[in-house]
């Protein structure tokens, strides 16, 4: 008998056996009624079911594993908007503790209780801030000299995050771009002062630099820096771009002066969603203190239950990554990070040393110093290699894993290299695993008896300087 109260794709529909299932997704246009929630869910799902595991994918800087708890807070602090201040204070306070803790692991010599930052979805925006502030008080500075504001300019190498391009396009602030070089392989301090001139804001070393894993020597530039602002009368600051090193530095290397610690660094930027060990989206901005931080960037409200000050581009944002990011600091304290940063560390200096037994690959550099680092194909196998890093890159998606390949910036650009980034997640036997992997791709890639369509096309290309890794045909995937 038939069940008069049947509607298709209600709950009684198994989701399998709805119409639903039988029709594409919406592509473009919204569907006329609703469907039920198992199916809507499915289909979402589903969309997504076939990439690859987080964990897997050794390209991102970005955190893939948090615990139980981490993720029970943060998932149930999903509905609350970071910047009603008003309803939920704590989480401003909470924020405020965030920044104060950062600061501090960074040698802030700030006295005041709450120290000058701002919360970001990423690096990226925390970036912007600092690099806004610079612009801002060199426009004061030269405005109040009566000195022209038309023409501003930064320094930095030409290893920088895409993030560095959007603020020069979209704030039209001149990028000046350091090479990199054999010779010079992070920012070369004394080719970046050549760039500066009295339109410098200020020039952003980088600390865990995208391309390669290594670190510009900040205070090699802030002693430079020092005796040509002497000389030429400027005061140029450095804002640190440390989106990995920012919470590595401090566990592993505490030693190291990159920080507030010299002299010129007014402001530094980090990814919470990186080695902050927190999901995304979350970054740090630090000024050294308060009068860094120019009274324009700060805007009020008063619709929000009471006048609250706030600094960012966005104004909505997720309040929980700032719970999870509290947590961290909680549950782990600074023996946990540097444990953790330790055990990625450690294992990226395995993985380096597993990679240069292979017969094909060579690391770019002798020393790991944060927990990523890249290799080639050595020229002489090059030569006579049928298949390229690329090719390998394909192997290993095939067996989940995503390890990227990609060429250098300019000057380096003839290099394909091959990156991996260890992060919390990450263990040695998992290492192990992909190191099986890489090493049955090779013998398959070893059978091949024709070329592989990357190889012909590297081929075709007019080798440069007499390199033989050109390959220009792959997007330059740095994230
Ligand atoms: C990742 C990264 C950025 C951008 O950070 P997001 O947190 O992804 O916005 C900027 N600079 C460097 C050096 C980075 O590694």
């Amino acid at each position: 008998m038939k069940d008069s109260s049947f509607r298709e794709g209600d709950a009684k529909t198994a989701i399998f056996g709805s119409n639903a299932m039988l029709h594409p997704a919406p592509v473009d246009v919204i569907p006329d009624g609703p469907t039920t929630p198992e199916i809507a869910y499915q289909m979402v799902k589903d969309e997504t079911y076939a990439q690859t595991q987080p964990r897997l994918n050794l390209a991102t800087f970005v955190t893939t594993w948090m615990d139980d708890y981490a993720t029970k807070l943060m998932n149930e602090a999903i509905n609350i908007n970071y910047i009603d201040e008003t309803e939920y204070p704590r989480i401003a306070v909470m924020n405020a503790k965030c920044i104060n803790i950062m600061a501090n692991l960074w040698n802030s010599p700030e006295q005041a209780q709450w120290k000058a930052g701002a919360l970001a979805i990423g690096s990226s925006e925390a970036c912007m801030l600092g690099g806004v502030a610079a612009w801002l008080r060199w426009r004061e500075k030269r405005l109040a000299q009566g000195k022209p504001v038309d023409k501003p300019n930064f320094v930095i190498s030409a290893g920088f995050q895409v993030v560095w391009e959007k603020f020069a396009q979209l704030w039209q602030i001149e990028m000046r771009q350091v090479p990199l070089t054999q010779e010079h392989i992070t920012l070369d301090p004394q080719d970046a002062l050549n760039m500066c001139d009295e339109n410098t804001i200020c020039i952003v070393p980088i600390q865990g630099v995208t391309w390669t894993g290594l670190n510009d020597d900040v205070e090699a530039l802030d002693a430079a820096l020092d005796a040509y602002n002497a000389k030429t009368g400027y005061d140029i600051p450095i804002h640190v771009d440390a989106a990995s090193g920012g919470f590595i530095l401090p566990f592993l290397k505490p030693e190291v002066k990159w920080d507030f610690r010299l002299k010129w660094v007014l402001s530094i930027s980090t990814s919470g969603h990186k080695y902050g060990l927190v999901y995304p989206g979350l970054g740090w901005v630090v000024w050294k203190d308060k009068k860094y931080l120019p009274g324009s960037m700060s805007f009020s409200v008063n619709y929000l239950g009471a006048n609250i000050t706030q600094v960012g581009l966005n104004f909505s944002r997720p309040a929980a990554q700032i719970l999870g990011q509290y947590y961290q600091f909680i549950r782990l304290g600074f023996q946990g990070y540097k444990e953790v940063q330790q055990n990625s560390l450690a294992i990226a200096d395995y993985l380096h040393a597993e990679i240069a037994k292979f017969a094909p690959f060579q690391n770019y550099s002798k020393e790991v110093v944060n927990p990523l680092f890249i290799w080639y194909l050595k020229p002489e196998y090059a030569k006579t290699a049928k298949w390229t890093l690329y090719d390998l890159q394909d192997k290993l998606k095939q067996s989940g894993w995503m390890v990227p390949a990609y060429t250098l910036p300019d000057n380096l650009e003839n290099w394909v290299v091959m990156r991996i980034v260890v992060r919390q997640g990450f263990s040695r036997d998992m290492a192990d695993q992909l190191l099986g992997d890489i090493s049955n791709a090779i013998a398959d890639l070893e059978k091949l008896e024709y070329p592989t369509p990357t190889r012909i096309a590297q081929d075709k290309q007019q080798p440069v300087k007499g390199s033989v890794f050109t390959h220009t045909g792959s997007p330059k995937s740095t994230k």
